[in-house]
This record gives C-alpha cells, sequence and structure tokens, in this order.
C-alpha cells in the first residue's frame, strides 16, 4: 500500500525500446490547431481521387449486417484474390491492412534469439514490429545519395547481414519513404541467393504504381521460392486505406501458420465488402495510378522549377530534399499543406510528399514557392 504504481516497470522489455509509429498529421489536427480550413494532407500516400460508386454501394449495403461477425476466414475475398492472381486461396492471409501482415510474420518467426534484416531507410513498421518481439535487428545501411539510385536499398548489403539466426528479410518495393526500387532482375538474384532457412518478404504496398517490364511482380515467383512472402494492400492504389484491408501471399504451409497467431476477425465486414467490389474495378485502379504516376512528374518537375531536388519514385509519393525540412513543414502547416516529415527515419533534410490531386500538388507547389520567396 502506497507505493507508486509504475507500470513501465512491469511491461515486457522489447516495449520500452519502442518508439510509436508517427502518422501523417491528421486534417482534423491541423485546423484545430492552427484555426484554418481547407486543408489538404499530402501525407500519407492515400488515394486522392472518389471512390467509385460501386464500392461506395458495396459499404452501403455492409451496414445492413454489423450486427454479425465478418467471415473470419474471409472466404470470397480470399477466392476473388486467388483468381485475379493465379495464386491458391490457401496461400493468401488476409490483414488489418497489410500492416496486420507484417506484424503477424513477425509474431510468427521471431523470438529474442534471431534477427531480422532490413535496410536503414525502410518503411518504419518492420523495426517496429522486429522491436516488439525481442529479436535483434540487423539494419543494412542504404546506398548513399551520390549513387545511380540513391537511397535506395543494398541487397548485397542485406546479404551481408544474413547468418545462421536470420528468420526475416523486408524488402518494401517500391519502397516507403524513399519511393526507391529494386527491378527484377536483382531481386530475382537475390531470392536465388537467400539461404532456405530465411524468408524474405517482399512488401508490395505501391506495386500498382510501379508497373514496368524491368519492375518484378513477385507473386510469380512463389511456386519457385517457398520461404518467399509478398504483402499487398488495398489502402493505397485501391483506395480503402480507412478500411483497413492488406493480404500476404505465400505458401499454403507459412499461411497457415500466419494463420494460427492472426486474430480470428482481423478483417472487419465493410473492408472486405469493399475490397471485394474494388477488385472488380480493376479500370478505375489503373486509370488512379496512371494520372498519379503523370502528377508525380508533373510535381517533380514543379519542385525542380523551384530548386527542390526529388529522388526517382516509383510510388505515389515523391522524397523532396530540403535542408530547412521542419521550417519549409512548419510553412506548408500554417498555409494548409500536411506533408510529411521523415526524420524519425534519420531523413532530416527531407520531406515525404504523397502525390494529390492536380490541385493539390498545384497548392502545395504554390505553398512551397511562398517558402521559397521568404528566402
Ligand atoms: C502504407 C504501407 C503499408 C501498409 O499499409 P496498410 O494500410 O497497413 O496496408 C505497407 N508497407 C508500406 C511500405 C507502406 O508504405
Amino acid at each position: 500500500m502506497g507505493d507508486e504504481f509504475t507500470p513501465s516497470a512491469l511491461a515486457a522489455g522489447p516495449v520500452l525500446e519502442l518508439a510509436p509509429y508517427l502518422p501523417g498529421k491528421p486534417l482534423a489536427d491541423l485546423e484545430r490547431e492552427y484555426g484554418i480550413v481547407d486543408a489538404i494532407k499530402l501525407a500519407s500516400n492515400e488515394n486522392p481521387y472518389k471512390l467509385p460508386e460501386s464500392v461506395q454501394a458495396a459499404v452501403i449495403d455492409g451496414l445492413n449486417d454489423l450486427q454479425l461477425y465478418p467471415d473470419g476466414a474471409g472466404f470470397e475475398l480470399r477466392a476473388a484474390l486467388a483468381q485475379q492472381l493465379g495464386v491458391p486461396a490457401a496461400g493468401i492471409t488476409l490483414g488489418n491492412g497489410s500492416n496486420d501482415i507484417l506484424v503477424l510474420l513477425a509474431e510468427t518467426f521471431l523470438t529474442p534469439q534471431v534477427n531480422a534484416v532490413y535496410d536503414q531507410y525502410s518503411f518504419v513498421v518492420y523495426r517496429l514490429a522486429v522491436q516488439a518481439t525481442g529479436a535483434t535487428a540487423r539494419i543494412a545501411s542504404s546506398r548513399p545519395r551520390d549513387h545511380e539510385q540513391p537511397l535506395s536499398h543494398d541487397l548485397d548489403a542485406m546479404l551481408a547481414l544474413v547468418d545462421r539466426d536470420t528468420r526475416l528479410v523486408f524488402i518494401a518495393n517500391p519502397n516507403n519513404p524513399t519511393g526507391t526500387w529494386v527491378d527484377r532482375d536483382n531481386l530475382y538474384r537475390f531470392l536465388q541467393k537467400l539461404p532456405g532457412h530465411v524468408i524474405a518478404v517482399i512488401d508490395e504496398a505501391y506495386h500498382e504504381y510501379a508497373r514496368g517490364n524491368d519492375f518484378p511482380d513477385a507473386c510469380e515467383w512463389l511456386g519457385e521460392f517457398p520461404n518467399l512472402v509478398v504483402t499487398r494492400t488495398f489502402s493505397k492504389a485501391y483506395g480503402l486505406a480507412g478500411l483497413r484491408v492488406g493480404y500476404g501471399l505465400s505458401s499454403p504451409a507459412i499461411a497457415s501458420l500466419l494463420n494460427r497467431v492472426r486474430q480470428p476477425f482481423n478483417v472487419n465486414i465493410l473492408g472486405q465488402r469493399a475490397a471485394l467490389a474494388a477488385l472488380d474495378e480493376q479500370a478505375w485502379v489503373t486509370r488512379c495510378c496512371m494520372e498519379s504516376c503523370a502528377e508525380r512528374s508533373r510535381l517533380g518537375n514543379g519542385l525542380a522549377n523551384i530548386g527542390i531536388a526529388s529522388l526517382p519514385s516509383r510510388g505515389n509519393f515523391l522524397l523532396a530534399e530540403v535542408p530547412d525540412a521542419a521550417a519549409v513543414n512548419e510553412f506548408l502547416l500554417q498555409q494548409g499543406v500536411i506533408v510529411r516529415p521523415v526524420a524519425n527515419y534519420g531523413l532530416e533534410n527531407y520531406l515525404r510528399i504523397s502525390i494529390g490531386s492536380p490541385p493539390e500538388n498545384d497548392r502545395c507547389l504554390r505553398a512551397l514557392a511562398a517558402f521559397a520567396a521568404t528566402r
């Protein structure tokens, strides 16, 4: 009695080492804090275009069934994905966003005795998922700024970190926050060299934006590499970030392990219905991606015109190089434009700008030009 209660003394060790995920600033927060209306958010790589009627109708129809648990096995959605991707449904694991799949992989394969490998500037969720298990993170240096693919994954450096105790290697393709990518030949050679006791997790959250002959579709190699897992999401090109639906593709043997750890009802009813409807809207998805890619070039050129370099990107975002990123970010917030500071990635001199609609991108460029004019 009377002793002070200190929950941190009770927490599992690795939890104390975690830094919480920093999301893009919500629009409502900015408007409340700065007394602004009509702010725009280019901070979370969301699809800026309006969803097809069919997807909205599927969600509205789902409202009739909210008293029911969702189908825990996601039968219909997995069947539709299997058909579309030409993979067995038994190798598909649905997730509450693909973030869920990344965490399931860590929970399934990592312990404090083993390690996982990822790149220095890769998606921060790898670090969070690995650290939470108490496993060791072995972090590969990215290519240098003056490389022809600046800040991209160095696959040889990653392979060099693999040892007997490595269980997972994460590769985001394209990577967030850099926008960099690994081409088909290099990724294939990497998978060939990776020892069989290591699972390669190829995170294809931005796959739909990155089409091109040189660009791999790692799904094609699932039959060849039983230690391959590909993760995809409905949050980006499919425009369903708010509903949280992603999936992992793997051998049925890996899927059955993930399924033991997975929460039974991890994907909600509205998410399952919307994702199913969105799969039937391929023409819309393709159009969104084409428009975002065209806007990505336009935004990149607009940035260059005001003296801001950005990295080559195959995602729906650009990593812009601004020496005074914190000041630029603050100025943009005052102008009602939310972008993403990436200092938490160790990228203090950069801001990540999601590709918005044409008027949103124009507004971002105008705000950046206004900042340049203050200097
Ligand atoms: C956005 C993103 C994800 C996953 O997002 P979910 O909404 O959880 O599907 C996964 N990987 C990368 C690299 C991302 O940028």
